[in-house]
């Protein structure tokens, strides 16, 4: 900023050029200060984002280990009646030999046992602690494997399996674990379609301002999206729309990621349809 020019040796006219640079100067300095303020208060706004999109995580990440918890103990608790159930069945089968009629409601409720018992192991391989194996892979030849296996279900019901991405991807990662990760979400596109229809994977290296270090993977499908209201829902354990659904597809693609040290995140595409990305 110019200095003031002692009062007694200027002219009226050098004090108004004088006063007039000062006031630019003070102009000048007080944009300055406004643009600081506000590239301010746009960091601040971000890392404010960014810090409740983390609380977000971590309040879901403790409600997981809560229902695994709880869900772990239910099961060990079920399990005993239901080998119970299945014995007296057996022998109620035998004893009811000259009896169709009551050997055909005693087999419902052998079926119903064993459907019982699935769903306590598929509980119980939940709750256990998840083994992460890192090694050397190759993504782009999971995902084909994974393609390959979808592909029966998804040609009988005239959906199209679309893969984009570099040959070969190596990345470090635990290829049964990510194997079957992905395969979860494709069977869900799929199920979720109930036409032809198109799933699509495509995965890149992260850009270099990206949270994901090694890719990132997303899978879209044409069906009819996500609703809203269960967007935060769906990793829930046992949180299921359908009449025969577990809800624990979701919950365990959710650990796997975690265990990679990755994030995966739900939401809708824009021209419709679901869209899961999973940055590790
Ligand atoms: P399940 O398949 O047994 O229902 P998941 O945990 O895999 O369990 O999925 C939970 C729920 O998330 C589903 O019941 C469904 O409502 C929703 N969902 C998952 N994937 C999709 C998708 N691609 N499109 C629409 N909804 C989906």
């Amino acid at each position: 900023m110019s200095s003031v020019i002692a009062p007694s040796s200027v002219s009226p006219a050098q004090r108004i050029e004088e006063l007039g640079r000062i006031i630019l100067s003070y102009s000048e300095v007080t944009e300055k200060l406004q643009q600081s303020h506000d590239q301010l208060n746009q960091t601040v706004e971000m890392l404010r984002e960014e810090l409740s999109e983390k609380n977000r995580l971590l309040e879901r990440k403790n409600r997981l280990a809560a229902l695994g918890e709880m869900a772990a103990g239910l099961a060990h608790e079920i399990r005993n009646p239901l080998g119970g159930i299945q014995l007296y069945a057996s022998l109620l089968m035998k004893d009811l030999t000259d009896q169709p009629q009551s050997q055909q409601i005693v087999g419902k409720i052998s079926n119903g046992v064993k459907r019982l018992e699935a769903l306590v192991s598929q509980v119980l391989q939940f709750s256990r602690e998840m083994v992460c194996n890192i090694r050397a892979m190759d993504l782009a030849e999971t995902i084909e494997q994974v393609v390959e296996l979808a592909g029966i279900t998804a040609s009988a019901k005239h959906i199209e399996i679309d893969v984009e991405g570099p040959t070969p991807m190596p990345i470090n990662g635990d290829p049964l674990l990510l194997g079957q990760t992905i395969m979860n979400l494709v069977l869900n596109a799929i199920e979720a379609m109930h036409g032809p229809g198109k799933v699509t994977l495509r995965y890149i290296s992260p850009p270099a301002e990206s949270d994901a270090k090694q890719f990132h993977l997303i899978v879209r499908d044409t069906g009819p999206g996500i609703p809203g209201h269960i967007l935060d829902r769906i990793f829930n354990p046992f949180f299921t729309t359908k009449d025969s659904g577990t809800g624990l597809g979701l919950a365990i693609v959710h650990r796997a990621v975690e265990a990679h040290n990755g994030t995966i995140h739900a939401s809708n595409a824009d021209g419709g349809g679901a869209k899961f990305e999973i940055r590790i």
